[in-house]
């Protein structure tokens, strides 16, 4: 299909794209990649009047690590990710659609786009990161746990622009990223992250899980990580935490998969991963 028509500036800096943004009103919307907009657009689920791209804003596709946090800048391509040995956001970014998706698309965009499918937005939630915006009043940092309020609805404003994603580093934790769909380049049925930190008594000492579309937006599997913390990385307790990893998700049935098949993926997709990232 074709889109509606439209407007198109490509702004050269952060200041002017704020301030197209900001002109264009609520009809105004921000192109990245345009792997999720355009599609949106061609099926007329979306018409912005005006799209203001990212592209030439200059300093947006950095990544650097200081002080412990891992620093991407909005408009870094999932290729790029992939390729960092940057530990789970690599495992996770790696399985993003194929190699023409993932040299497009981007980390702000996956992010500000909240789909609840998306491989990204639970690595954040796995790393207790945060996303930095821009508006009008100036600068703020969202945490990763008050970003995702529903389906494809974050606590972006319309007039904010995503700079950077923040990511603590987990130096020292183990991972494990699995995901299930029927076709490799598709969106997970259902996807699961872990970080595992063995103490050196060979014990959980810390453990987070991150599920990926077993709610209208991403999770953590947190009955699963209590059950674990603090006890021995056996295979026993670590299947016994995995059976946990469904409770209190409201997976939503699709052409793909029950409800209750998206529960029993959860469950053994948690062990696979927790599996791994306690090696
Ligand atoms: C065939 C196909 C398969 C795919 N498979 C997967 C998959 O398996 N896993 C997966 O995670 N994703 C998948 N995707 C989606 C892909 O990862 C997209 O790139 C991503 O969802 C959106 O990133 P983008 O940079 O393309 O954003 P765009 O499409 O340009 O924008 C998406 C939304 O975010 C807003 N936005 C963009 N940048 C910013 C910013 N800096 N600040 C504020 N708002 C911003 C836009 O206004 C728009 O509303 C697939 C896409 C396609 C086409």
């Amino acid at each position: 299909m074709i889109p509606a028509e439209f407007d198109y500036v490509a702004p050269q800096s952060l200041d002017e794209a704020l301030q197209a943004l900001r002109e264009g009103g609520e009809d105004a919307k921000l192109l990245a990649g345009g792997h999720s907009l355009i599609p949106l657009m061609k099926l007329r689920l979306a018409a912005p009047a005006l799209l203001v791209d990212l592209r030439r804003v200059p300093g947006l596709s950095d990544i650097s690590r200081d002080n412990g946090t891992i620093r991407l800048g909005a408009m870094v391509r999932h290729h790029a990710v992939a390729t960092a040995g940057l530990g789970l956001p690599s495992l996770a970014a790696s399985t993003i659609a194929d190699q023409q998706v993932r040299n497009a698309g981007t980390i702000g965009g996956t992010l500000a786009h909240g789909d609840p499918a998306s491989d990204m937005p639970a690595i954040l939630l796995v790393h207790e990161g945060s996303v930095v915006v821009r508006g009008q009043n100036g600068e703020r940092e969202i945490a990763a746990a008050d970003l995702f309020e529903d389906y494809l609805t974050t606590s972006i404003a319309e007039d904010e622009i995503v700079t950077e994603v923040r990511l603590p580093a987990l130096e020292g934790y183990g991972f494990g990223y699995h995901k299930f769909n029927r076709r490799q380049e598709d969106w997970a049925m259902v996807a699961v992250s872990a970080a595992v930190k063995k103490g050196a008594d060979g014990s959980a000492e810390d453990v987070r899980i991150g599920l990926t579309h077993m709610s209208s937006v991403p999770l953590r599997a947190t009955a699963s990580e209590d059950a674990l913390r603090g006890k021995p990385l056996t295979e026993e307790n670590i299947a016994a935490a995995a059976e946990l990893a469904s409770e209190g998700t409201e997976p939503p049935a699709d052409l793909n998969a029950s409800a209750d098949y998206k529960r029993h993926l959860a469950r053994v997709l948690t062990r696979r991963a927790l599996a791994d990232a306690s090696q």
